[in-house]
C-alpha cells in the first residue's frame, strides 16, 4: 500500500496563511492552549478533539500550529500523507525506529549511513534489545538475505553518507513488502531531487539541518509517513516523539518555512555546480566520485529515480588516499584559496568539507569503514553556490594540483 500521493507532491500549490490573512504564517509561541469550555480538555486527552478535529491544540510538545504548517509543507514535498517535525535529524531517526521496533526486533540496514545513525544501530539500540545487520547498499539482494524472522525494518539513505552509494528504493520496497517489513529512507542528501515515497518508501526521515534549512543556523528533523503512523508517534501514552520530547521550537519552524520557497532554486544550483566540478576533476584525472558522472557504478540507477530538472545532488567526494593529504587539500582550499570551510554538515551556501573517516563517520570502527569502501583520505565536499563557478573551478583545481592529487 503506497503512501505516495502525487497530488500532495505539488507542494507549491499549498496555501498556508497567517492570522489576519498574513502571507507568512504566524508564530504561535504558546507552550499551552486554552479551551473555552472545560469539557473540551478531556475530549482532547481522549483523542476525540485535536488539531485536526475541531482545531483544538493542547500543548506544544504535542502539536503546535506553526510547527504543523512546516510539517504540512514537508509532507507535501515528500508526497506523504503527513509529517511531524523534530528538534534534529537524529531525533527523527531514533523516534521513528523506536516506534517501529521493540526489544527482540531486528533491523536490516545499509552499512553506508551517517556515523550517528550507525552508532545508534550498533551501540544504543542493542542496549534496548534491538539488533541490526549491516549490508552493502549497492548489493540489493543482500538486504533480503539478511532478513530474520524478527526483522521489522529495512533502512537506507537515498545516497549513502559518505560513500555516495545509491539505494535501489523500488527494489528495496518490493523486498520490504514481500517480507512484511517497513522501508525507512533517510532523504537528508536529496530533498526535492528525489522523492523516496514515490518509489515505495513507507517512511521518509530527514535532517532539515542541512539543505532544507540551508543556512547552517538551526538543527531540525522530520518524519514523513502515513497519518496513522504520525499519530502513533504523538500518542499521549506511547508516542516516541510525544514522550521522548524532541520538540521543534515554532521560531525555528517559521525560519525554515521562510526558506522553503527557494529550496528548489538552491538544490538546482547545488546539483549543477557539483556536476560541473566533478566533471572538471575527472577530466584532469583527480580521484573524484559523484553519482551524476557516468563513471559512477550506479549512475543509471540514480538517473531512474531522480526528479526531472534537478540533477544528482550537491555532494561529491575526493579520495586523497591518506588523512595527511586530505587535511593538506582542505587547508589549501580554505586558507590559501579562501574557498569553502573545513566543517562537518552540508547544504550550506558555501562549500563545506570534511575528512569523513575521522569526523562524521568516526563512530564507525576502522574495519567497518574499510568494508564499506571508506578510505581514510576521503574528503566529502558539500558544494555551495556562492561566487562565480569559473573562479571556484580554478580554486579547486589549484588545490588539487598543489597537494599532488594530479600532476
Ligand atoms: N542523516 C544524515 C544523512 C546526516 O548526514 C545527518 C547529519 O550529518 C543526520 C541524519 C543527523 O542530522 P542532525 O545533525 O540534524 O541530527
Amino acid at each position: 500500500m503506497s503512501v505516495f500521493n502525487p497530488e500532495q507532491a505539488l507542494w507549491e500549490t499549498r496555501r498556508e496563511f497567517g492570522e489576519h490573512g498574513g502571507v507568512t504564517p504566524s508564530i504561535a509561541r504558546s507552550s499551552t492552549f486554552t479551551v473555552m469550555d472545560p469539557s473540551t480538555m478531556p475530549e482532547i486527552f481522549r483523542g476525540i478533539r485535536g488539531p485536526d478535529k475541531g482545531g483544538c491544540f493542547l500543548y506544544s510538545r504535542h502539536f503546535n500550529p506553526t510547527v504543523d504548517v512546516l510539517a504540512r509543507y514537508i509532507s507535501a514535498m515528500e508526497g506523504t500523507e503527513f509529517a511531524v517535525c523534530t528538534a534534529s535529524g537524529m531525533s527523527a531517526i531514533s523516534c521513528a525506529l523506536l516506534q517501529l521496533c521493540r526489544s527482540g526486533d531486528h533491523i536490516v540496514s545499509s552499512d553506508t549511513i551517517y556515523g550517528g545513525t550507525h552508532a545508534l544501530f550498533r551501540k544504543l539500540l542493542p542496549e534496548m534489545g534491538i539488533t541490526t545487520t549491516f549490508v552493502d547498499p549497492s548489493d540489493t539482494e543482500s538486504f533480503e538475505q539478511a532478513i530474520l524472522p524478527n526483522s521489522r525494518v529495512i533502512y537506507a539513505e537515498t545516497i549513502g553518507n559518505p560513500t555516495l552509494k545509491v539505494a535501489d528504493i523500488p527494489r528495496l520496497s518490493k523486498i520490504a513488502k514481500r517480507n512484511g517489513l517497513t522501508l525507512v529512507i533517510d532523504n537528508t542528501f536529496m530533498p526535492m531531487v528525489m522523492t523516496p515515497a514515490k518509489h515505495g518508501a513507507d517512511i521518509v526521515v530527514s535532517s532539515m539541518t542541512k539543505f532544507i534549512n540551508g543556512a547552517s543556523d538551526a538543527l531540525a528533523g522530520v518524519i514523513c509517513a502515513r497519518r496513522d503512523f504520525i499519530y502513533e508517534l504523538m500518542d499521549l501514552h506511547t508516542g516516541r516523539v510525544m514522550l521522548l520530547g524532541p520538540t521543534m521550537d515554532p521560531r525555528i519552524a517559521y525560519d525554515i518555512i521562510q526558506r522553503l520557497p527557494h529550496l528548489a532554486l538552491r538544490m538546482r544550483e547545488h546539483c549543477k555546480r557539483a556536476l560541473v566540478i566533478a566533471e572538471r576533476l575527472q577530466e584532469i584525472g583527480a580521484p573524484v566520485f559523484y553519482p551524476g558522472l557516468p563513471s559512477h557504478p550506479q549512475h543509471n540507477l540514480i538517473q531512474s529515480m531522480v526528479n526531472p530538472e534537478y540533477g544528482y545532488g550537491g555532494i561529491l567526494t575526493l579520495d586523497c588516499g591518506t588523512i595527511e593529504k586530505a587535511e593538506a587539500f582542505m587547508s589549501i582550499l580554505q586558507n590559501q584559496e579562501r574557498y569553502g570551510f573545513i566543517a562537518v554538515s552540508l547544504g550550506f551556501y558555501d562549500t563545506l568539507m570534511s575528512c569523513s573517516g575521522s569526523s562524521t563517520s568516526s563512530e564507525i570502527p576502522p574495519e567497518d569503514q574499510s568494508k564499506m569502501g571508506l578510505s581514510p583520505g576521503l574528503v566529502r565536499m558539500a558544494i555551495g553556490y556562492t561566487g562565480s563557478l569559473s573562479a571556484r573551478l580554478g580554486q579547486i583545481e589549484r588545490a588539487v594540483r598543489k597537494v599532488g592529487l594530479v600532476s
